[in-house]
């Protein structure tokens, strides 16, 4: 068994960042902007700070009451569109129920879109079109190719249809030759699909949720859940179990997660790169 390590990856390709960036006779910029912050997206934010300073990024951060109005808020994700200093755009998430998301996060400027939640970047993904990736499932694939792991024919199970995991990391595999299967909570007989994966991502948020008898003999296990339990951190994959059985596995903490940070920084690198160039 093989443990898929993300926070070396995530050393490694910081540190090839942080030499592309010393590079520039310019500073990439991000903004997070926060609605009705708790201690959670506090942390969160907290972290894309750090990191994004300890790049030198310039970096702010927008926080908002619970009850703003949705004019107001496009407004100020429009002021950062107009921003010269800021290349990337992130707005925590979930929104409160009063607020229109899809309208909200498509007033985001594609280009400044480092999370890939604009109409603009998704239909470019399935398009297989260049756009920027979103941050977990840019994570994956990045983990996956460190461990040359084959994915042309090979068959994927996703258990998880979100908009941020499941359906990009979909598109992102078949653009790279994989056959994929999408399964969620509706899907019907799970294993039937699990036990014939030779790769497996789940993103489901259910603490052991996979298990040993569910997956083939060698199969490469991807644990995207994070289930905060008594201040402790699972993933989704039952992994005492599983790990028994599996080729390739990644832990949790210490897997996806401390990649899907980096990616954002990576994608508002990108972004810089890219407004430089068509200026
Ligand atoms: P979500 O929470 O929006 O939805 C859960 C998904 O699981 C749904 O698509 C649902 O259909 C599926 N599901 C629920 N019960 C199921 C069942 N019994 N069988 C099959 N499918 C089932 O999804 P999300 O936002 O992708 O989050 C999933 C997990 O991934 C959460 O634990 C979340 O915290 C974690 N996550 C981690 C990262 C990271 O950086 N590591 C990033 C995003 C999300």
């Amino acid at each position: 068994m093989i443990l898929m390590n993300g926070q070396e990856l995530k050393k490694k390709k910081l540190q090839q960042l942080k030499e592309k960036v010393q590079k520039l006779d310019t500073i990439p910029g991000l903004c997070v902007i926060n609605v009705n912050t708790n201690l959670e997206s506090e942390i969160y934010t907290r972290n894309k700070k750090a990191l994004a300073t300890s790049l030198g990024y310039h970096f702010e951060n927008s926080i908002l009451c619970g009850d703003i109005n949705e004019e107001l808020l496009i407004q100020t994700i429009k002021n950062f569109n107009n921003d010269d200093r800021i290349d990337g755009i992130i707005i925590d998430m979930p929104l409160p129920e009063h607020l229109d998301i899809k309208k909200v996060l498509n007033s985001i400027d594609s280009s400044k879109d480092i999370d890939g939640v604009t109409y603009n970047n998704i239909g470019k993904l399935v398009s297989k079109e260049p756009c920027l990736i979103p941050s977990t499932p840019k994570a994956i694939i990045d983990l996956l190719d460190y461990y040359n792991i084959p994915l042309r024919g090979e068959n994927v199970v996703i258990i998880g249809r979100s908009l941020i995991v499941g359906k990009p990391i979909a598109h992102i595999l078949i653009n790279r030759d994989a056959t994929i299967t999408l399964c969620h909570s509706k899907t019907l007989n799970l294993e039937y699909y699990t036990r014939n994966a030779d790769i497996i991502i789940v993103a489901v948020g259910k603490k052991d949720f996979l298990k040993s008898n569910m997956i083939s003999s060698g199969a490469v296990v991807i644990d995207v859940g994070i289930n905060s339990i008594n201040d402790k951190i699972y993933g989704d994959v039952d992994f005492n179990d599983v790990s028994k059985k599996v080729g390739y596995i990644t832990p949790v903490p210490g897997g996806i997660g401390p990649l899907t940070v980096y990616e954002l920084m990576e994608n508002t690198y990108n972004a810089h790169v890219l407004r430089l160039g068509k200026k």
